[in-house]
């Protein structure tokens, strides 16, 4: 993934700047800006400068609904974002309010976890800004996911699980590519009774599924759908 440079979003000059060190940083806590989602990191940044009189911008990263990454203060300078915490911790903040935060914004910040460790060469401790500070940041919706472990979007899923999701439900008379790809596995599962691969979705191809239903032992109704598409997709050995 790319990060949006400090230069590329148009940042203001830091008043001053203090770094730390990768064995200084044990944790990664997680923020929400708690305003909404079409904040810029600029204006974010006025805030912290001219009404809390911050020397830049509080937080280490930013992430936005789209999944796009900014550049805060970066990896290694001292932050202004949980108090005792800007050392140990690289702050990373979530542009938005509780519940906004899509998958694409996680896996963002999964990303930048994961560089976090990356560059550290060891394990930052994962924490919502309310595990430090008295604060309801980063919002019940982020905190849990965090919690949760940050998992990233489709991560615990299989592939086929993923595939499956995207495989509509088709029966006698459907139309369209997916189709040609249940012609295509029951062909390779010796039905060459349908014909060839391009062709309709008919009796024969009705029959054939219904076949293959009940080798499967799922419901012979002759419809494909979350049930007969894995028995379809189930690989000989
Ligand atoms: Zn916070």
């Amino acid at each position: 993934m790319d990060i949006i440079s400090r230069k590329e979003w148009g940042a203001r000059a830091p008043r001053n700047r203090q770094t730390t060190t990768w064995s200084r940083r044990t944790e990664f806590i997680v923020h929400y800006s708690e305003g909404p989602t079409t904040q810029t990191p600029r204006q974010i940044q006025n805030h912290h400068m001219d009404s809390n009189r911050w020397a830049d911008i509080g937080y280490n990263f930013l992430v936005d609904v789209k999944g796009r990454i900014y550049e805060g203060r970066g990896w290694l300078v001292v932050g202004a974002h949980a108090p005792n915490h800007n050392t140990s911790g690289i702050g990373v903040c979530f542009i938005g309010r509780d519940g906004d935060a899509t998958d694409a914004a996680k896996k963002a910040i999964r990303w930048l976890y994961d560089e976090a460790c990356r560059r550290k060469g060891g394990t930052l401790a994962k924490r919502g800004h309310r595990d430090v500070t008295a604060t309801s940041c980063p919002g019940d919706q982020l905190y849990a996911w965090v919690r949760a472990g940050m998992p990233a979007a489709g991560a615990g899923e299989d592939w086929m699980e993923a595939m499956m999701k995207k495989l509509p439900l088709l029966r006698k008379g459907a139309t369209g590519e997916h189709v040609q790809t249940l012609r295509a596995l029951l062909l390779a599962r010796s039905h060459p009774e349908i014909g060839p691969v391009e062709g309709p979705f008919d009796a024969r191809v009705e029959a054939a599924v219904k076949a293959v239903q009940k080798w499967g032992g799922v419901t012979v109704d002759g419809i494909v759908g979350p049930q007969t598409w894995p028995v379809l997709l189930r690989v000989h050995k």
